[in-house]
């Protein structure tokens, strides 16, 4: 009886490990194709004043819309790219296309619009990024100022010596770091005196339920003081709701980015979005009724 439920325990899972290696190894395949066909792309959300509900800038996010796959969501393919090393070809593409394109975006929305590009910490341990990254900057004519590099907390802290000469350098051409999903990662705090950080990103699992439990709330203006008394700015992500909005105002929380304010757009879309908020009135939560 338990030698059949065994055996029959075990070919489920041997043949579901076969499906995922199956896959796995195909979005390996696919990768380098569907960066040379435009399978693969950056969308833009939109990064908005807390204050004011205008928009200062955008997140670049590669999508893979595969003709072989469908859609794959950044976090399968990006952790896939990862491991196998093709996150530096993918990463050189995030920042050469999100570049050219907040100069367009630029041209629309003001010299000061922001771009933010997301950067895996493999792509910190050799120091070509940061001679690609100054080209990026100048073939562009950028303000070093509106770039922006977003690192995700949880691989920085166990990699920080490491990379610590490469963030350096990074800051010298005058952009500006970001750690992004702030509070999930296991790390000390101790490494953000230590890091040159201008921005922190508070994870959307903090937003989430941010009116519905007071220990989120409480982290979350706890990081918003913080970042404060440390000199570094704050933003949201994952803002869906105007009460999330309402709370974080309170709180003096800078940036947000989510649903609420807009979804991640193609080009042409966010292009749209500047011409079209250039024009209209702005955004702006609901008074609160007291
Ligand atoms: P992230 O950098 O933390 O990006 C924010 C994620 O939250 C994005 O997911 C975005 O679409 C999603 N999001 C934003 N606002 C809302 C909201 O209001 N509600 C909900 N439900 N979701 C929201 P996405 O695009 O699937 O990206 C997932 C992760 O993949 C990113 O998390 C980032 O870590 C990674 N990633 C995406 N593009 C790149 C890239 O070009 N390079 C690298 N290294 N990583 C990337
Ligand atoms: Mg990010
Ligand atoms: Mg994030
Ligand atoms: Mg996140």
């Amino acid at each position: 009886e338990s030698k059949r439920c065994g055996r029959g325990r075990f070919t489920f899972f041997d043949a579901e490990l076969d499906k995922r290696m199956k896959r796995r190894l195909e979005i390996e395949h696919q990768l380098p194709i569907a960066l040379k066909s435009g399978e693969l792309f950056m969308v833009y959300q939109s990064k908005n004043s807390i204050e004011s509900g205008e928009i200062l800038g955008f997140e670049a996010l590669m999508r893979l819309n595969s003709r072989s796959l469908g859609a794959v969501g950044p976090a399968e393919f990006i952790e896939i790219a990862e491991e196998n090393g093709f996150i530096e070809e993918l990463g050189r593409f995030a920042l050469r296309q999100g570049c050219e394109d907040l100069a367009r975006f630029q041209a629309i929305g003001g010299r000061s619009l922001t771009m933010a590009i997301n950067v895996s910490v493999r792509q910190l341990l050799d120091d070509s990024i940061v001679g690609y990254t100054r080209q990026m900057i100048t073939d562009n004519r950028l303000d070093p100022a509106t770039l922006e590099l977003e690192i995700t907390e949880s691989l920085l802290a166990e990699n920080l010596a490491l990379v610590m000469p490469r963030l350096e350098q990074l800051r010298a051409l005058g952009l500006s770091l970001t750690i992004d999903d702030f509070g999930t990662g296991y790390s000390s705090l101790s490494y953000l005196t230590r890091f040159p950080v201008a921005t922190l990103k508070i994870d959307k699992c903090f937003i989430d339920e941010l009116e519905k439990h007071a220990n989120d709330a409480t982290v979350v203006r706890t990081i918003i003081q913080m970042g404060h008394a440390l000199g570094l700015k704050v933003v949201a992500e994952g803002l869906e709701l105007e009460s999330q909005w309402r709370i974080l105002r309170q709180f003096g929380c800078d940036v947000g980015q989510g649903y609420l304010f807009s979804k991640p757009l193609d080009f042409d879309q966010a292009e749209r979005l500047l011409q079209t908020t250039a024009k209209i009135p702005l955004l702006r939560p609901a008074r609160e009724d007291h």
